[in-house]
């Protein structure tokens, strides 16, 4: 099997990871006010851990790349919001809601997929360090990805996508990683110079989404102090099990 084979196959396995986080909604049986605002939290919480992460490591590249990444991120997010506010937000439809749900969906999706190809570049990169330490680092980004599915499917799975779609989404949301993968191990010195930039943009992009998209919502139908508690102890939960790894 040729090596970029390889990275792709390892590649994939990370993304079908991200599928098993719709796993916990087989039991959540009712979709509660309370249920949307306290998945809401817990996706918040998850997304900022991880952008803690993206954060550490695009610094261990390059640390102005890193902010510069961000930034662009940010502005990422306005020029989507922008483009999906601009239709009247009641036409839009996605999966089985119409309006405003529909568009938090859209974008949770786009923002979770445009994060992946930075790690999808990580994937690469680290197999352009040999087949050990790429291993290494494909099992730490799988195992990260499956609470990222968590997060994807605790904000489809309030607006009724079912639970098999939600697993469908959120392997698609990883999707970049194995299509990354290879061209970044093919082209490893390239990749890496512009990999602090993608890791910033991913932490940016994923943070303006919690600060203005999904902490609002939680905030609107949920306890102020529970959806706070539950937000805090996610993105903490998220840390401490990515220094485990
Ligand atoms: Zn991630």
């Amino acid at each position: 099997m040729s090596d970029a084979l390889v990275v792709f196959l390892y590649a994939l396995l990370t993304a079908i990871a991200t599928g098993l986080g719709a796993i916990p909604f087989l039991f959540a049986r009712t979709i509660s006010e309370r249920f949307v605002a306290y998945s809401g939290a817990i996706a918040a919480g998850l997304m900022l851990g991880a952008s803690f992460g993206l954060v550490a490591e695009g610094t261990a590249y390059g640390s102005a790349q890193t902010v510069a990444g961000g930034l662009l991120g940010v502005v990422f997010i306005l020029v989507t919001q922008g483009v999906l506010g601009e239709r009247d937000s009641q036409d839009l439809v996605f999966e089985a809601a119409r309006g405003e749900g529909a568009r938090r969906m859209l974008l949770m999706v786009i923002v979770m997929t445009v994060h992946s190809f930075a790690e999808g570049v990580a994937v690469g990169v680290s197999f352009g360090g040999g087949v050990t330490l790429g291993a290494v680092i494909t099992i730490a980004i799988a195992i990260h990805n499956i609470p990222e599915g968590v997060a994807i499917s605790a904000v489809l799975r309030p607006q009724g996508v079912s639970v098999t779609r939600c697993a469908g989404w959120s392997v698609f949301s990883s999707l970049p990683q194995p299509l990354m993968a290879v061209p970044a191990f093919l082209f490893v010195e390239t990749f890496r110079t512009a990999l602090p930039y993608g890791l910033g943009f991913a932490a940016g992009a994923m943070v303006f989404m919690v600060l203005g998209e999904l902490l609002p919502e939680a905030y609107d139908h949920g306890e102020r102090a529970q959806v706070a508690t539950l937000a805090a102890a996610s993105a903490v939960a998220m840390v401490l099990f990515q220094q485990w790894l």
